[in-house]
């Protein structure tokens, strides 16, 4: 589907380097045809057409999330919000499970996603003594915000086989009180171990949460998006089925989890690029770590005040090392999640190491999150042209956490946006939605105050401006996922993908734009959200 647009009276933000900020833009059949003055559009439009007259406020080329979960985000619209705050006691979590079953049929899972520990007046995990009590005849799991980190009530721990006998899984740790006894915090793979109790979801099903998840970033004024994670084939029918029917709702980049279809998808001749600009394979994807909050991110040194703990492997390295090799010289590029400094590192060995044997031009590897790093790191980054896709938000939501398990020095440079800019790095916004909210304002206001929800600062010195953000969240997300030719600039021959806010952004004080709503969400010239 596309469309016929004109916008006009704006301060229309381009991204276009050669003409930055203008009045108006056409588009017609979808593509923008026209960029510069009301007249200079209005000569351009198409004989019939819709006109959006904003009337002063900023819009931007559609933003572009480079690292988010719809699917998740669809399948979490049914789940209970227990993020910490405004859910501030277990006392708090265990009344929203109580009151959950007793709407929902015996026997239904009853999720719960985002509390933290550490911001719970508690200052610990709830667990299954918590929770049983209200909930003898539902399974029940809650996610800690960071999702590697679960409580499973008894039912839970049950139908996942995991009792008092049960060892550790590889990567992961079941916790367990002074009698041995599991108390339902489960972590890594053990919290894998419950998820795979849980049944799967149809196609069907799927279908509904991705188009639901999809339509959650289209009110965040978000065109684009990279699914970080397609595991079943279920999930790829999903989305082809929405594509086909012209039913997805946004355009959609998707990473394939390759630890156990690498070898289908080569012999079938795959590689990232394969679709159109609505529906496109995308990345390999692999976990080489887990979170800074869960304390499971891999370092070189240990975690404030637990000298043996550096974090996990979610890979064994030398598996890590081969199957980057063998995706890179397929065609594939590679996405890795890489959270610790020692991950990050291991990550640039291997991409390194892949194009010295067989060099690509441009593969644009990518780190995803790559949230620990010096500065000598991110010149390598620059040097070897890996793309890092940190999560712009996180620090407004989960700064406390990274400053107890790690201090303020080794946080240094964070998400350092300004040192990515500054060194030749060109880094990609994104939310890990459904981690953190769906809103791309909070991480333009987070890449540009560096502050936390209560206003705490982490080094503001790697404060952008917010053109430096918008780049980040439009032509970087196009970069990254190889389409800069189509989309993330507003001028003549691209997409026309257009985000149109309430207000004039440079009018708004940085502490205060993640507050701006969007009004329009345009693809192809079609208004697919109003608010
Ligand atoms: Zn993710």
């Amino acid at each position: 589907m596309s469309g016929n647009l004109l916008l006009i009276n704006g301060r229309i933000k381009t991204m276009d380097p050669e003409n930055p900020l203008v009045e108006a833009v056409a588009i017609r059949d979808g593509i923008v045809v026209a960029v510069g003055s009301n007249a200079e559009a209005k000569a351009a439009t198409a004989p019939k057409h819709e006109t959006i007259d904003l009337n002063g406020r900023t819009a931007t080329p559609g933003l572009n999330d480079a690292h988010a979960h719809p699917r998740l985000v669809g399948m979490a619209l049914d789940d209970l919000v227990i993020s910490t705050p405004p859910v501030n006691t277990v006392a708090e979590i265990v009344a929203m499970v109580d009151e959950a079953a007793e709407r929902r049929a015996p026997g239904s899972w009853i999720i719960g996603r985002g509390y933290d520990q550490a911001r719970l007046s508690d200052q610990r995990h709830p667990t299954r003594a918590d929770l049983d009590p209200v909930s003898p005849d539902h399974p029940v799991l809650l996610f800690r915000a960071c999702h590697h980190i679960g409580v499973a009530n008894s039912a839970a721990l049950s139908l996942a086989g995991i009792d008092r006998h049960t060892p550790d899984p590889d990567g992961g740790q079941i916790d367990r009180d002074e009698d041995g006894e599991p108390t339902g915090v489960v972590r890594e793979t053990a919290l894998t171990l419950v998820q795979e109790a849980i049944a799967d979801p149809t196609q069907d099903d799927l279908e509904g949460y991705i188009a639901r998840g999809l339509r959650a970033f289209l009110a965040s004024g978000v065109t684009s998006t990279v699914e970080a994670g397609i595991r079943r084939p279920e999930e790829l029918r999903a989305y082809q089925a929405l594509w086909r029917r012209g039913e997805l709702p946004a355009r959609s980049y998707l990473m394939m989890i390759i630890e156990e279809t690498l070898d289908e998808l080569i012999e079938l001749g795959i590689q990232t690029g394969l679709g159109d600009p609505m529906l496109r394979i995308g990345p390999a994807k692999l976990f080489s770590d887990g979170s800074i909050g869960g304390r499971t991110a891999r370092m070189r040194k240990p975690y404030e005040g637990q000298p043996e703990n550096v974090g996990l492997w979610m890979q064994d390295p030398d598996v890590m090392t081969a199957l980057v090799k063998k995706a890179h010289s397929a065609g594939f590029q590679v996405g890795i999640h890489a959270i610790g400094d020692a991950a990050i590192d291991l990550i640039l060995d291997a991409y390194e190491a892949a194009q010295m044997s067989d060099p690509r031009p441009n593969p644009r590897h990518r780190i995803e999150h790559c949230s620990i790093v010096d500065l000598e790191t991110i010149d390598r980054i620059a040097r070897l042209g890996v793309v890092p896709i940190p999560g712009t938000s996180f620090l407004y939501h989960f700064r406390d956490a990274y400053v107890q398990n790690l201090g303020m020095e080794r946080i240094r440079h964070v998400y350092g946006m300004r040192s990515y800019i500054d060194r030749g790095v060109i880094a990609a916004a994104s939310t890990d939605a459904p981690v953190v909210p769906t809103s791309a304002t909070i991480g333009l206001q987070t890449m540009m105050t560096r502050r936390d929800m209560d206003g705490n600062e982490v080094w503001t010195d790697e404060s952008v401006s917010l053109d430096e953000a918008l780049r980040a969240y439009t032509v970087n997300g196009a970069y990254a996922s190889h389409e800069e030719h189509l989309k993330g600039t507003l001028r003549p021959g691209m997409r026309g993908d257009v985000t149109a806010f309430e207000t004039d952004l440079d009018s708004v004080s940085a502490d205060e734009i993640g507050q701006v709503r969007v009004d329009h969400t345009i693809i192809d010239g079609v208004i697919v959200y109003s608010r």
